[in-house]
């Protein structure tokens, strides 16, 4: 069978070993069945079946969610500079760890460092893989074996399993409790500092908002505090970003170089939340203790490759020219996404979904309200529109999108089905493929 002439271009295609793979299966599947089959019959069940071997398991889609960093849809969506910058990486050897003007070792933190600190006012800086590696190796490396005080109201939960007291049991460190869930005072840590405090750790409560009667204690009050104790100030600030916000209108974030000018000794961050770049996990604070975590053994074994180096690099730098951050960075641009424009988008769409829809559906522009998403406010407070979709089988039309060429993903409330256009970067691709609509399997 492999040897027909008609296999030949799907080896050419797929390689010899999928394509046996493919006729056993073929074979196995026809087992016991009396009637003769053609060989064109075979051949298009093998091309199926390679067409499903072929198509890249991670794939690009819509994100019309309205959660502008979407976890399970890859959060930041990186800017060009970072791309071009992590794309020449891939392709040659680079710097990475050599020091071009000394002809030596250097190190990789090198890159990145020096803008970590412009931008946040922190002595030093490293990088590891995400934020949660982040708060493990500093809790490992500064608190092991000994009491890191948390505030109850910040005993966070974020998806994946990332809970900080499980965190605090893997890196050996003893979690006290202070406080009540909704109300913590500087003299509930006070009472509790003794000689096995290694630590006070602040935990920006990402994704949840405690309201009503509610205290804590900001990081600037505990300051003195750990200062007069001789205790080390963490705070895991989640997305801290390194930009007001407020210039773009947006809901005030924390952001790292407050902390750090608060007094905070260490302060952990994302990488690809609001920070607008590549998975990375941030550490910025004083020089001595910023040594100890980069020495760390385990620091090696969460470290950054050279292409997420390379797009954090170039993100960082565009930090260095504020006012062309809504135009370069997209996480940023779509945030900063005037709701009039995304209106205008949606008006422009609708007659073209509504014709793709056919007599199954009705679809009009809704005014709807998104999300920042990844642990920055967790509230729905986007202005933002959206075409709305109602029909008897609303999960039938929302699979049918989700089987496009572009996988549209929406959200469905309340018996409708939202594609909020605040994402939605190439209206050109979304439009062209509406046509296929009607022929995707529902
Ligand atoms: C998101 C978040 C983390 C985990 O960050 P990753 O980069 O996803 O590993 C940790 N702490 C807080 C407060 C967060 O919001």
């Amino acid at each position: 069978m492999a040897s027909w002439p008609t296999v030949a271009p799907l080896i050419a295609r797929a390689g010899r070993a999928l394509v046996v793979e493919a006729l056993r299966a073929w074979v196995d599947e026809r087992r016991g069945t009396p009637e003769v089959a053609s060989e064109a019959a075979c051949v298009q069940w093998c091309v199926t079946r390679l067409d499903l071997f072929l198509k890249p398991s991670q794939r690009r889609v819509f994100n019309l969610t309205g959660t502008v960093l979407h976890t399970n849809l890859g959060r930041a969506v990186l800017a060009e500079e970072a791309i071009a910058a992590a794309v020449e990486a891939m392709r040659s050897p680079t710097t990475l760890e050599y020091d071009l003007e000394g002809g030596a070792r250097g190190e990789r933190d090198d890159h990145i460092a020096p803008w970590l600190c412009r931008l946040t006012g922190a002595e030093a800086a490293t990088a590891v893989n995400n934020n949660a590696a982040a708060v493990l190796l500093v809790l490992s490396e500064l608190a092991a074996g000994r009491e890191v005080i948390v505030s109850r109201g910040e005993l966070i939960e974020i998806g994946g399993a990332f809970r900080i007291p499980d965190i605090m049991a893997r890196a050996g460190c003893r979690l006290v409790e202070v406080g009540t869930t909704n109300r913590t005072h500087l003299k509930d840590y006070a009472a509790v500092i003794g000689p096995d405090t290694a630590a006070i750790m602040k935990v920006h409560p990402s994704n949840y908002a405690i309201q009503g009667f509610t205290k804590a204690v900001a990081a600037a009050e505990l300051v003195p505090l750990a200062r007069e104790k001789g205790v080390v100030l963490i705070e895991d600030l989640g997305s801290g970003t390194l930009a007001d916000l407020e210039t773009w209108g947006l809901p005030r974030e924390p952001t790292a170089r407050e902390a750090i000018a608060a007094g905070v000794d260490v302060v952990t961050f994302s990488g690809d939340k609001l920070l607008g770049g590549p998975q990375a996990g941030l550490l910025v604070g004083r020089k001595p203790l910023i040594q100890r975590i980069a020495r760390n053994p385990m620091k090696r074994a969460l470290r950054l490759d050279k292409v997420r180096l390379a797009a954090l690099e170039a993100t960082l730098r565009l930090y260095a020219d504020p006012g062309r951050l809504a135009e370069r960075l997209p996480t940023i641009r779509s945030l900063a996404r005037p709701a009039a424009e995304i209106c205008a988008v949606a008006e422009r769409l609708l007659p073209a979904v509504q014709a793709a829809l056919g007599h199954d559906a009705t679809a009009s522009v809704a005014e709807v309200r998104g999300q920042i998403g990844s642990g920055a406010l967790p509230v729905d407070l986007l202005p933002s529109f959206a075409i709305a979709i109602k029909a008897k089988r609303l999960d039938r039309i929302a699979d049918r999108f989700r089987r496009l060429p572009i996988p549209v993903i929406g959200r469905i409330s309340d018996g409708t089905l939202y594609f909020d256009l605040r994402t939605l970067d190439d209206e050109p691709a979304f439009a062209a493929q509406l046509d296929k609509l009607h022929v995707v399997a529902g």
